[in-house]
């Protein structure tokens, strides 16, 4: 015995419920199977939670030069991690309920709570039933990876999502892994209270981003007493008495760093390995990613793969966007694709990175004939006002379109300003039409206008 639908979507993260949503609009009998937390990983173990945490840490950091603002505390500043695990699960909480209560009361949909498992291209086992349908939408997403370092299974570690469950403070928090992820947990750590050591096998922070990005950023987490050790050839890990000693150069004997905690923080893989794929025959590349096409098409007909398990994005936006793509093409005849999305995404430290298009490593790459303008913030009249002038602005212009390339806004209110920049990109406009633009004073934004007044030639 089968129940049939017209659509299973397997994963209620950032794509699957809106794409019900639309689907059962359109008069679809749709089924979502979620094995585990309705809203997936941002709402529960990703975006949200951190960002209560950054909120918390800010707040941390800013009672504690209080007095450079003039503004007296009287007395030391301490965290109480269960109020900020409360306030975390709180905020996620709600939106967990909102995500699951949204899909269970939408007619014409039925919530399965359980794992999800392929007998065939079209037949999915959910428990002891298979639900059967013409089309199928993968919005898996994915999950930590845990690196294949030597001792790794002989101690307690953790990752983004057990980190999260945390009320009580690390003594010293040993991060392995420099990148995004890492780098925002080490800041929020740091501000609580904790030593933190952030450890990353490469040169730099931030690998993909511009070197000059990765220098300032390192430059102001070592400023709030960061540890950063680069270049760890052989990162291994033992126990040390209740601590856990992560051992950063098999040859000399370059001390270790013994931490209380120990956060995995080195790559996402995507949730195709335990769903039976197989059994569809759908393909994935190497890195396990189901390989689609421009529109999110599988190479089973009939079959989509959208948000973090394609690889075509990793962020929540770009999920989000890719239901936007599936639901514009199958119901409104409306042929948008991925290649229409330009990159674009912040790094929430204090003060974030904001990211649109290229780098300026990439830029140079592509042989294109560019203009570059930058500022520091310390020349930027709200930074300053705010005592956070950490960080620089940096826009790349194509010389002969006028079109901008790129940008990366490292700052306060970066994350924020880097959208009237991501806008005129969409719009395929010459930077010369935002070069015009009056922007509200004081912002950062309104020195955008000015960056690109001051272009030079990118030598
Ligand atoms: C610590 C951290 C911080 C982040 N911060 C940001 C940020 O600030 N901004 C940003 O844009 N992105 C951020 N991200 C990334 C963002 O969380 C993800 O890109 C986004 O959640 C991906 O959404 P998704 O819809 O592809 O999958 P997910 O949200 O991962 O959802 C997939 C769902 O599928 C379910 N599932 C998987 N397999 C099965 C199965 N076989 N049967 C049934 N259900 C199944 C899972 O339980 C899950 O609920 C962060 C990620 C992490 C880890």
């Amino acid at each position: 015995m089968s129940t049939q639908f017209d659509a299973i979507i397997i994963g209620a993260g950032q794509a699957g419920p809106s794409l019900a949503g639309k689907l059962t609009q359109a008069g679809r009998k749709v089924a979502m199977i979620e094995r585990k937390l309705f809203g997936g990983t941002c709402v529960n173990t990703g975006c949200i939670p951190t960002k209560t945490l950054v909120a918390s840490a800010y707040v941390a950091q800013k009672a504690r030069i209080a007095a450079n603002y003039g503004v007296v505390i009287g007395g030391p500043v301490s965290v109480d991690m269960k109020a900020v695990k409360a306030r975390k699960d709180e905020i996620s909480g709600k939106s967990r309920t909102g995500v699951e209560g949204w899909l269970r009361g939408m007619q014409n949909c039925t919530v399965y709570h359980d794992h999800a498992y392929f007998e065939s291209a079209h037949e999915i086992r959910v428990g002891n039933e298979i639900l059967t349908a013409e089309q199928i939408f993968l919005n898996v997403g994915g999950r930590a990876v845990i690196p294949d370092l030597p001792g790794v299974n002989t101690v307690p570690y953790l990752t983004n999502v057990s980190i999260l469950e945390l009320d009580t403070l690390p003594r010293h928090l040993v991060i392995v892994g420099g990148s995004y992820i890492g780098l925002e947990f080490a800041q929020i750590y740091r501000r609580f209270g904790s030593e933190v050591t952030v450890i990353e096998k490469g040169p730099r922070l931030v690998q993909h981003e511009d070197e000059d990005v990765s220098a300032t950023m390192k430059s102001f987490l070592e400023k709030e007493g960061i540890r950063i050790r680069l270049d760890a050839e052989c990162i291994h890990l033992e126990a040390h008495g209740k601590d856990v000693a992560v051992g950063v150069d098999c040859k000399s004997d370059a001390s270790a760093s013994v931490g209380s905690h120990v956060l995995l923080a080195v790559g996402r893989r995507p949730n195709t390995d335990d769903l039976g794929l197989e059994r569809a025959s759908v393909e994935r590349d190497a890195q396990g990613f189901i390989v689609v096409d421009d529109q999110l098409r599988t190479s089973v007909p009939g079959m989509w793969a959208l948000g973090d398990c394609n690889g075509k994005g990793g962020f929540t936006h770009t999920s989000y966007n890719d239901f936007e793509i599936v639901a514009a093409n199958l119901l409104a005849n409306d042929p948008r694709r991925v290649s229409d999305r330009i990159p674009a995404y912040a790094l929430y430290t204090d003060p974030p990175l904001g990211r649109a298009g290229m780098t300026e490593k990439a830029v140079r790459q592509s042989g294109k004939p560019a203009l570059i303008g930058t500022r520091p913030m310390t020349k930027v009249g709200r930074a300053v006002e705010k005592g956070e002038t950490e960080g620089f602005m940096k826009i790349l212009v194509d010389a002969e379109t006028k079109q901008i390339l790129g940008a990366s806004i490292l700052g306060t209110g970066g994350d924020e300003a880097i959208h009237c920049i991501l806008d005129i990109m969409y719009a395929h406009a010459p930077y010369t039409t935002l070069q015009r633009a009056v922007h509200i004073h004081p912002t950062v934004s309104e020195l955008i206008p000015t960056v690109l007044g001051e272009l030079n030639p990118l030598t």
